[in-house]
């Protein structure tokens, strides 16, 4: 849904400047040095970007889903690292507090995560629990008025710089999903740490890592949602995970609209057996083939959007907008570094670094076989109704 074409244009217009301008010619500075600089993320503030999946009541800017997915399409259009500087607040860890918290707990983290103040993060992952999480083992045992919480979360998105981890850990054994509740645990909690983040493939500058909980101790009042909510945690992960994957879909049609640019001006420059590559009909096809599948996941991840801002049940289209937009960004970023050639291949360029960056699209919130399995489960369970 959008509400006011003419505000969303102006908005859009402002985050195009802002990634045309100021991430753009960042891109091979942050992924040689592995860091962001801080007067980027400055830019990010000023822009409102750490807030636009926040309720204007809590000083965001209430974008719809829709809306939302226009910004990423536009904002990944640079390295997928800018948009993991503020997508935690702007996706999974803002949304948790947003579909559960309580009205005490979003007055107090919310309006700090919308400016930008306060980076969150979302620790669901162990060493043991990946796409099985519900098999988690961090525990959060009570004692008196309080939980003490002891647990190793790994993998996680902005632990190294996050103020605030919402963390799921099991309040009651043996009872699977339903003994997992969410915890909001704030920097600085004694018990909490989080060790120097790994290297690791792509999204250079963008840190990711440990959690690690040693009897840390937090008031009953962190338990996301009131402790009416306790055993309630997984649910509110899945509710999050499900807006998420529409947003990550967007995520996947920028970089790839980037990459379809890339070829286009390498097909047209690049020279061979006498003339620009771009003749060859061989190299017309990786990129019209691009290009096709671009339209495609844009359709799909629009089209699931506004049926989620009509309130309809998007978990199964969710999970298709995340299964093929990743992979279509996959295969995008692979016929780049083809239309590259050896070029393609070499650090520092452009196909080679995205190549990279999109490559864990496919992994996180969820790996593209569970997706498949979601939809299979879902396909089949309606009797094939609804395709
Ligand atoms: C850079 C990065 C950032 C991340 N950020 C976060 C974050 O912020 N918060 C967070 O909680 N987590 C985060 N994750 C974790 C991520 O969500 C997990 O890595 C992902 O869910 C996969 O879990 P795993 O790595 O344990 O792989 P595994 O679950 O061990 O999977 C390995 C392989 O087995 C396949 N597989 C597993 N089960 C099945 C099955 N039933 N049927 C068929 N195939 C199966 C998988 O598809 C995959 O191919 C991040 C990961 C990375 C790498």
């Amino acid at each position: 849904m959008i509400r006011d074409p003419q505000a969303l244009h102006a908005l859009l217009a402002d985050v195009r400047e802002f990634t045309q301008t100021v991430c753009l010619p960042l891109e091979a500075q942050i992924d040689a040095h592995d860091a962001m600089p801080e007067a980027v993320v400055d830019g990010m503030r000023r822009l409102g970007l750490f807030g636009h999946s926040i309720p204007a009541a809590y000083g965001g800017a209430g974008l719809t889903t829709e809306e939302l997915a226009l910004v990423n399409i536009e904002v990944s259009q640079a390295s997928p690292t800018f948009r993991a500087r503020f997508g935690g607040n702007t996706g999974i860890a803002a949304e948790s507090l947003i579909v559960d918290g309580t009205e005490a707990q979003r007055q107090r983290y919310l309006p700090r995560m919308a400016s930008g103040e306060l980076t969150g993060c979302f620790a669901l992952t162990e060493p043991e629990a990946g796409s099985d999480a519900i098999s988690l083992t961090t525990t959060a045992r009570r004692e008196g008025d309080d939980f003490v919480l002891n647990g190793h979360k790994c993998f996680i998105t902005n632990a190294p710089i996050a103020g605030l981890f919402t963390v799921f850990a099991r309040t009651e054994a043996g009872r699977g999903a339903a003994g997992i509740s969410a915890f909001l645990v704030e920097r600085g909690t004694p018990g909490l740490t989080t060790p120097e983040p790994p290297r690791k493939m792509g999204q250079h500058g963008s840190p990711v890592g440990e959690v690690i909980l040693q009897d840390c101790r937090v008031p009953a009042s962190s338990v996301v949602g009131g402790e009416a909510l306790l055993g309630q945690g997984f649910r509110t992960a899945m509710k999050t995970l499900n807006k998420q994957r529409i947003n990550l879909a967007g995520l996947c049609v920028g970089p790839a609209i980037r990459l379809v640019h890339e070829m286009v001006a390498r097909a047209r420059a690049r020279q061979q057996f006498g003339q620009a590559i771009g003749e060859f009909q061989l190299v017309q096809q990786m990129i019209a083939e691009s290009n096709t599948e671009v339209h495609a996941a844009r359709a799909l991840v629009l089209e699931t959007a506004r049926k989620r801002d009509a309130g309809e049940d998007v978990t199964m289209e969710a999970s298709m907008c995340k299964v093929f937009a990743t992979e279509m960004c996959g295969r995008v970023a692979d016929r780049a570094v083809q239309v590259f050639g050896g070029s393609g291949y070499m650090a520092g360029n452009v196909a080679e670094r995205f190549f990279r960056d999109v490559r864990l699209f496919r992994l996180y919130e969820g790996t593209t076989q569970i997706h498949w399995l979601n939809i299979a489960k879902r396909t089949l369970a309606a009797g094939g109704a609804g395709v």
